[in-house]
């Protein structure tokens, strides 16, 4: 079997009806009109179920919740799900670094919920989640509405720590998360001095997509080659070194970048001043034109009130890797970039996570029991040009010993270098893995 085959073998399923999620949809039935079944007329259209076995609610429509709802629907019989967010599209982060050289619109990276209601009969409600109690799972949106459920999956992705002086987080985005930031720092980047300096900041590990900032740091180096010629980016890291995928990013800043990129590890800031963009730092002052700060990360306000963060010094949930299920709330589930496992924080292990826990509720809601050996894989994809992309692909498989998801070596590995054609199945690989999670 060819690698492109082995690297999309898992995220393959309703590739060729991706046109149907991706931008566009205005046609959204309201909550309401979801919610009583009145706003979806076409009789192919899948109901929720009116007799549930069991009722769950999903906090969270992003790249896990959207997945466990479409696979509780597929696989959990007369499982009933709501899936709760508070916005009604959802922007993928996975290639949102192309939207800061121009390559990508972020409209194009923008998924709607349609097909999660209409072939699967998903239910759909969009509001913030203001608290959830994980006793009697039930959970409080802001409107003060309450839902009840059987077991509540949280997948609300991730919340940023605070930087002292940074009281607009504007003046030096992070665009980590897609959306308005991104093409906030696509706009100071475009209109940057042509000699000037760009700070981006790596956080503390564990963060959202280890090799992300590395593979945006390349990319925003080859493009300043492009743009701004004379220009400079200083990488701060707070990490001793690359976090991911070492060989293939030290080689490109070492061999394609060393007049561009100054690496610096080991940097933790203190605080920073946004009039005159300087972060302070234990090596000392650094000042940008444009500072891309990605701050520490945790998992979002949601989870930590419902004191569900009791791992990796109360940052992130502890979870039970058969089920996903909180070790401390049996019938609360946390999965995607909120836990914490020995799997990376990433859109394809979000689904993959997703797609453990579906099966193991199906299998609980039957009155069975969670598969007892879960495998996962997970492909990533990084761009070290604007043309040319690197991968690392790993494969988990469940060690009943040590209780976690364990790399398989002989089924992990990265590229050997980076090529156009690595660029390529990047697109073919992203494809996959969003309509197999929203359509
Ligand atoms: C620049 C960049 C590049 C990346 N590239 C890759 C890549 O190449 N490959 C890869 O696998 N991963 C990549 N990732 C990582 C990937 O995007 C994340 O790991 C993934 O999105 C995590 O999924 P999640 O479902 O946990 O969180 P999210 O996808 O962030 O979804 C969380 C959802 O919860 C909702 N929500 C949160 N709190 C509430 C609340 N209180 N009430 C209602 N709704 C709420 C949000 O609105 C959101 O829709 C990248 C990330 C970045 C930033």
């Amino acid at each position: 079997m060819r690698r492109r085959e082995v690297l999309l073998r898992g995220a393959a399923l309703a590739a060729a009806s991706l046109a149907a999620c991706g931008g566009g949809g205005d046609d959204l039935p309201t909550d309401a009109q979801a919610l009583d079944g009145r706003g979806d007329r076409d009789p192919s259209v899948v109901p929720p179920p009116s007799n549930p076995k069991a009722r769950v609610i999903v906090i969270g429509c992003g790249m896990a919740g959207a997945t466990v709802a479409k696979y509780l629907r597929l696989w959990g019989d007369a499982v009933d799900v709501t899936l709760v967010d508070r916005d009604s599209r959802y922007t993928s982060c996975i290639l949102s670094s192309l939207v800061l050289t121009g390559q990508r619109s972020l409209s194009s990276l923008v998924f709607t919920h349609d097909a999660l209601r209409s072939r699967y009969g998903v239910r759909t409600v969009y509001e913030e989640v203001r608290d959830v109690d994980p006793v009697s799972a039930r959970v409080t949106l802001a409107s003060g509405t309450v839902l009840q459920a059987d077991r509540i999956v949280m997948a609300p992705g991730i919340a940023f720590d605070d930087v002292p002086g940074l009281t607009d987080p504007n003046a030096m985005p992070h665009a980590w998360k897609a959306g308005p930031q991104t093409t906030l720092l696509a706009r100071q980047l475009a209109g940057m001095p042509k000699n000037g300096s760009i700070v981006l900041t790596v956080p503390k590990a564990p963060y959202r997509c280890p090799p992300g900032p590395y593979e945006r740091a390349c990319l925003l180096a080859d493009w300043m080659r492009l743009r701004k010629p004379q220009a400079k980016l200083i990488v701060l890291d707070a990490n001793p070194g690359f976090v991911a995928e070492a060989d293939n990013f030290g080689r490109a800043f070492r061999e394609l970048y060393g007049s561009v990129i100054e690496y610096r590890t080991d940097v933790l800031i203190d605080s920073v001043d946004p009039a005159s963009r300087t972060l302070f730092t234990n090596g000392g002052a650094v000042r940008g034109d444009v500072v891309n700060l990605i701050p520490a990360q945790r998992a979002p306000a949601v989870v930590q009130a419902a004191g569900l963060a009791n791992a990796t010094g109360g940052r992130f949930a502890e979870v039970g890797v058969l089920d996903y299920a909180s070790t401390v709330a049996p019938s609360v589930h946390v999965i995607g970039d909120s836990s914490a496992t020995t799997q990376p924080k990433a859109g394809h292990i979000a689904n993959q996570e997703a797609k453990v826990c579906a099966d193991a509720l199906a299998r609980i809601f039957a009155g069975g029991s969670p598969d007892p050996a879960p495998v996962t894989n997970s492909a990533c994809f990084s761009t070290i040009t604007m043309s040319k992309a690197a991968w690392l692909h790993a494969v988990y498989q469940y060690d009943s010993a040590q209780r976690a998801m364990l790399a398989v070596p002989q089924a992990s590995g990265a590229s050997s270098g980076w090529s156009g054609d690595h660029f390529e199945d990047m697109g073919i690989w992203f494809r996959a893995l969003m309509a197999d999670s929203f359509a």
